[in-house]
């Protein structure tokens, strides 16, 4: 049994010594089989909440009401869910009432995938009542049950599939794919911001270039904000190599240098993205743009910082179709070898500005402030007070 489960198998024991059955179930048991790096180990027990806060010390309740309680253990915080079939979903987003049962066939019948719907015991003996290991092996993305039923209930789930085919490199069964093409209008009712957070997988995933190419095919991206009727801008963003990007970030960042809105911001607010996200893709794309348009010069990279600079250097990278990343580095290097980094750094402030000159305080300030950080940046003058006052005095006479 992997090391992230030994930690949480001492949960399992003790649920199990209070006469209890406990699993590991979900992400957790598919990654293992998988041996893939796993995320959060996800426990399913026949225990009620309030046995569950009960039996552990250190316990958060996070919706007792639906089943789940957080035990931590040993510092590290497990989701411990209680048994539950789920029914009603009227709103094709989430079920009307949950109930809790004692058989855990009964709770893995309610979640999405056979890959995603398998349990392991504590001592690592798998159950598998949908063919979950099987899948896993051929590499198929199937729903437990019929999928135009599954997706009627939760349409989220479509996504989901499509952001699995992302991270694990898999493939959607048949009966699954034509599902999603029939029913991707439920994704109407889902919240935006359940929607991004599977977005954000997806386009994090391996595979994103496939994913994005099912998107298109299954007319997901039609229920997704302004990705409407911009199939070129999503094949030429799928087509892109890979290897250079390495962050969210990024990957956001090249998808909105190719949909080539005139108003970014607006695009990742629909997306309901918390504002500073947003002021930071839209930052980056715009010096993006630019260094597509110019390439880097000081003071390009100066007002891009280090951070965007590296980001939109990766993206240029993906664009010319090159898998290493070393450019990026070479244009850390670049930034840090600027004489200055920001305003702050300049030896000179508005306050001596006006000291110098005996001017009225107006927008000249800012403007000269900044022809000073260019002068400096372009080696001109150094910064230093004195060489920046005497270059003003000679810019003045030259008026
Ligand atoms: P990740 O590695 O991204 O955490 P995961 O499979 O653990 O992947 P989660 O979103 O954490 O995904 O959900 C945990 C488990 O809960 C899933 O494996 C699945 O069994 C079940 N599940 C989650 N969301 C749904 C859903 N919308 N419908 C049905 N089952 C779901
Ligand atoms: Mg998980």
């Amino acid at each position: 049994m992997k090391s992230v489960f030994l930690n949480a198998l001492q949960i399992l024991h003790k649920l199990t010594k209070e006469g209890y059955q406990a699993y590991f179930v979900g992400g957790s048991v598919r990654d293992s089989l998988l041996e893939r790096e796993i995320g959060d180990v996800d426990i399913a027990t026949s225990a009620a909440p309030d046995e569950v806060q009960r039996i552990f010390p250190k316990t958060v309740d996070v919706g007792a009401a639906h089943g789940t309680v957080i035990v931590i253990h040993n510092g590290t915080p497990y989701e411990v869910t209680t048994f539950r079939t789920e029914e009603g979903y009227k709103d094709a987003r989430r079920p009307d009432k949950v109930s809790f049962v004692q058989d855990i066939t009964e709770d893995l019948k309610r979640r999405d995938f056979t890959v995603n719907a398998m349990a392991m015991d504590v001592d690592g003996k798998l159950i598998d009542f949908y063919g979950g290991r099987e899948d896993l092996k051929k590499g198929i993305i199937r729903t437990v049950g019929d999928p135009a039923e599954r997706f009627s209930e939760d349409g989220l789930r479509m996504m989901r599939a499509v952001r699995f085919v992302s991270q694990l490199g898999f493939r959607l069964s048949n009966e699954t794919k034509n599902a999603i093409t029939e029913k991707n209008a439920l994704l109407q009712k889902i919240s935006i911001e359940r929607k991004l957070a599977e977005f954000d997988k997806l386009l994090l995933g391996e595979n994103r270039g496939e994913a994005i190419l099912l998107l298109l095919e299954t007319g997901i991206e039609e229920h997704l904000p302004f990705l409407s009727g911009q199939k070129e801008a999503l094949l030429r963003f799928a087509r892109h190599e890979k290897g250079a990007l390495s962050s969210l970030n990024e990957m956001w960042m090249l998808l909105l240098y190719e949909l080539h809105f005139s108003d970014p911001a607006g695009f990742l607010k629909s997306w309901k993205m918390p504002m500073k996200r947003i002021k930071h893709l839209q930052h980056g794309v715009s010096i993006l743009e630019k260094r597509r348009q110019e390439g880097w010069t000081s003071w390009l990279l100066y007002q891009a910082g280090s951070e965007a600079a590296i980001e939109a250097e990766a993206c240029c990278l993906a664009l010319e179709g090159e898998t290493s990343r070393n450019r990026a580095l070479k244009v850390e290097e670049a930034f840090r070898s600027l004489p200055i980094k920001n305003r702050s750094e300049l030896a000179v402030t508005g306050e001596d500005l006006l000291n110098w000159t005996g001017k009225k305080p107006g927008p000249w300030i800012s403007e000269m402030l900044e022809d000073a950080e260019q002068a400096v940046l372009s080696h001109k003058i150094g910064n230093s007070k004195t060489e920046i006052k005497e270059w003003v005095f000679r810019c003045s006479s030259q008026k």
